[in-house]
């Protein structure tokens, strides 16, 4: 018997299962497949190194301090931000970096293990079903924390919430090439484009970048991800900055992710949390995740840690998960942000165009513009 079980060792489950270990309680942390590289543009927004995991100067990852973005008719604008510690990561190191540091605080990793059940007692969930290698397996837990992503089975079992809409959703698609490139290596492109939804590079190191796009909303059902990609990487304006024809392809994939903010009533229920994408933890404008997924691994892990010494698990316990202050921050800031995607990709891309040209002028208003854009890259 488990005191908290978490299904899903991205950075959310990761940083959960850290911190419940450390604090000496018995966690299995169970994941589908370690050497899954999800797919993502990997950019981490300042605070992760400094406040969450120090650690993660051991990827000696691109530390970034700059951002260019271009609407979609081209006008350029840029910026600079201090702390200079938002860095641009390859998700399976960086994943399995996390993993390493969960485990080496007292979690149990169950790898090749695809949650997909509760164990029910008396209509109450007592731990989790797996499918393994090796046949099902059982899991029991007091706490069972729900962090398997966005396609998470759990949280559409656990009653708490429903499966996302296509509209509800980003889909995205991406690659890390390697070759040489005109990037900056301490800056990060973004690409707005004629339909809701933008593309990006991000430098990797010298000669590797992460290079994807992707749309939102209604415009998933629009457009085709393929093409939109293959438009995107052959763009001559996205050609200047990799303009080599013979990119070898490390590695591509897609995949959707959760953008309409934070599923609000979906966070707890009786001995339950959900986390990261499972819960919708991902800024409605930009598509950030990371940041605010580890923040809500830490806080659902405190929030666990004590109920447990209480001895009540109960959801009236479990909701000071909602009510901390730092994801009633989150909360609010997605809130804000999904609020304005549709004045900001208003009419394919032209509000963007007018802004960015206004804003290469103006000062404040540029900052304003990267306010909108960036919900908390700069804080947490
Ligand atoms: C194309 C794309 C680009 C993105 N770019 C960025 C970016 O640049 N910066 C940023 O901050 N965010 C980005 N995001 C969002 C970011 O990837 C997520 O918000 C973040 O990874 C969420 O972390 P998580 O731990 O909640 O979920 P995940 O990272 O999705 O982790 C879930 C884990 O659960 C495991 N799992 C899934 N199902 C099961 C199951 N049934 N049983 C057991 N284990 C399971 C998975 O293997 C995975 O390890 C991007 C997303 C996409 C799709």
């Amino acid at each position: 018997m488990y005191d908290v079980i978490i299904s899903g060792a991205g950075p959310a489950g990761s940083k959960c299962a850290e911190v419940v270990a450390k604090a000496g309680y018995k966690v299995a942390l169970i994941e589908k497949d370690v050497n899954w590289r999800k797919p993502c543009g990997g950019a981490v927004g300042a605070g992760a190194i400094e406040k969450y995991y120090p650690q993660l100067k051991q990827l000696n990852s691109t530390i970034i301090n700059s951002v260019s973005m271009f609407s979609a008719d081209y006008h350029k604008i840029k910026d600079t931000w201090e702390p200079k510690d938002s860095i641009v990561v390859d998700r399976l190191a960086f994943d399995n970096l996390l993993r390493t540091i969960a485990v080496e605080s007292g979690a149990t990793l169950f790898n090749e293990n695809v949650s997909y059940d509760f164990i029910l007692e008396n209509d109450k969930k007592i731990g989790i079903k797996t499918k393994s290698p090796s046949g099902i397996k059982e899991y029991y837990g007091k706490i069972i924390v729900i962090a398997d992503g966005m396609s998470s089975k759990l949280a559409q079992k656990s009653g708490l919430r429903t499966k996302w809409k296509t509209p509800e959703l980003g889909i995205a698609k991406c690659a890390i090439l390697e070759g040489k490139n005109k990037l900056e290596k301490s800056r990060i492109y973004i690409f707005f484009r004629a339909y809701k939804g933008y593309g990006w590079i991000f430098p990797l190191d010298e000669n590797r970048f992460n290079i994807g796009c992707g749309t939102f909303g209604e415009d998933n059902l629009n457009y085709n991800l393929n093409n939109i990609y293959k438009e995107f990487i052959n763009d001559p304006h996205i050609k200047k900055y990799c303009p080599e024809s013979n990119y070898q392809e490390i590695w591509k994939g897609s995949y959707p992710l959760p953008s309409i903010g934070i599923i609000e009533n979906c966070l707890f229920g009786d001995n339950i949390l959900i986390i990261g994408d499972a819960a919708g933890f991902v800024s409605p404008i930009s598509g950030e995740g990371i940041l605010p997924s580890i923040v809500s691994g830490q806080v659902a892990a405190e929030t666990a840690i004590n109920a447990l010494k209480s001895n009540n698990i109960s959801k009236q316990t479990l909701k000071a998960y909602k009510k901390h202050p730092d994801i009633k921050n989150i909360i609010m800031n997605f809130r804000l942000k999904y609020s304005l995607v549709k004045f900001f990709f208003e009419n394919k891309g032209e509000k963007i165009n007018r802004m960015f040209m206004l804003a290469a002028n103006d000062e404040d208003f540029k900052k304003q513009t990267f306010d909108l854009f960036f919900s908390g890259i700069y804080v947490y």
